[in-house]
């Protein structure tokens, strides 16, 4: 780790303003980061991955980004090149948590430092950090909007509830779940919720038998409309819909949208995560009540702050040392805070804090 942080060092201390000399290359030789992400499709994950690699070669460091379209194999390939292309860290965001250890032990095996990005790598010892938000309190946040917006406290109800969950093979999507769960599940089973299409998650399969696998708007969009033609056909109506992130959300809501649903009276609560641009044009005009805002500038800094210290061999810094089990080991983790934006919040929440630009959602 020497070399590696004498080179971070020597970036920081104003080495890389000296372009055209040799030196910027003798440092990207030791400072090689590996960055896979899991899809272009999703605009978080290219700011995700943009952002993190423009701090590093800021800092002189060799980045190779890659982007595997969701597809498992695709990821795998693309962590083996950067293995055998001399990468010293690798930053992953798992498409599949659960197969990525064969892979892993190769890079383990040339001693290179594996950080879990956003999303937990399972079932293997080769993975030695985790970054992300917190993922519980992600869906917690949801949870607790939902019983506001609906006032389930005093509201006599019962409201019509769809709740969805997000794809099967990410980690994530089964602590979102949870969070939500916790605390939606007493007002099912007190029937102030009722979930008219039965996809309710307390069955055996629990939140995978409603997760979108892949986290696609298209096929979240299919499966409202079969729940919508099956379960509302005589004119019920639907009052709340749990989308775990806006991906599923924009399905939802083109769904509805379809089915002659107008925002105003009597249109559902809608949740979401990302605050990606369209999802946050939808809360502009009342198409979705609120997305759970997760700063990935802020998640960058800090994998950026973790790469930092790997290179200087000093220790680095978490604040979660117990929740995330990744099967093998309690991986040592970072966990953001994740905030709730509504519909007041886009201009000084998003805007001001130059998250999105005014003109990226119509303003
Ligand atoms: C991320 C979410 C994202 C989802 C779909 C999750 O692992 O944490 O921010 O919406 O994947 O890409």
């Amino acid at each position: 780790a020497g070399g590696l942080a004498a080179t971070l060092a020597a970036c920081s201390s104003g080495g890389s303003s000296d372009s055209g000399s040799g030196s910027g290359d003798a440092a990207s030789g030791d400072c090689n980061v590996g960055i896979s992400m899991p899809t272009r499709s999703l605009e978080r994950w290219i700011n995700d991955g943009e952002g993190l690699q423009k701090q590093l070669t800021d800092a002189g460091c060799t980045v190779d980004l890659q982007y595997a379209d969701n597809k498992t194999e695709q990821q795998i390939s693309q962590i083996q090149n950067q293995v055998a292309g001399g990468a010293k860290i690798l930053v992953v965001a798992a498409i599949d948590g659960e197969t990525l250890g064969p892979v892993l032990a190769d890079a383990k095996k040339q001693d290179i430092t594996v950080i879990a990005y956003d999303r937990l790598i399972n079932g293997t010892p080769d993975v030695d950090y985790y970054a992300t938000f917190d993922n519980y309190k992600v869906g917690q946040l949801q949870g607790e909007f939902i019983v506001d917006a609906l006032d389930l406290e005093n509201a006599a109800g019962p409201f019509n509830f769809e709740p969805f969950a997000g794809s099967p093979d990410d980690n994530n999507a089964g602590f979102f779940f949870q969070g939500a769960w916790d605390v939606l599940e007493p007002y099912v089973e007190s029937g102030k919720l009722v979930i008219p299409s039965g996809k309710d998650p307390s069955g055996t399969d629990g939140w995978k038998s409603i997760g979108i696998l892949g986290w696609g708007s298209d096929d979240a969009q299919a499966e409202m409309d079969n729940r919508l033609s099956s379960f509302y056909s005589g004119g019920e109506k639907v009052d709340v819909v749990l989308s775990p992130n806006d991906s599923l959300a924009l399905g939802i809501e083109a769904s509805l949208k379809s089915a002659g649903y107008t925002p105003g009276e009597g249109y559902p609560v809608i949740t979401g995560q990302d605050a990606d641009k369209a999802n946050v044009q939808a809360i502009l005009n009342d198409e979705q009540s609120m997305t759970v805002w997760k700063d990935t500038r802020e998640l960058g800094d800090r994998v950026f702050q973790m790469i930092q210290s790997i290179a200087a061999g000093e220790e680095v810094e978490v604040n979660d040392e117990e929740t995330y089990d990744n099967g093998e080991k309690v991986v040592p983790s970072y966990l953001l805070d994740p905030v709730v934006v509504v519909k007041d919040d886009v201009q000084t929440l998003l805007i001001d804090s130059g998250f999105i630009k005014a003109s990226d959602v119509g303003l």
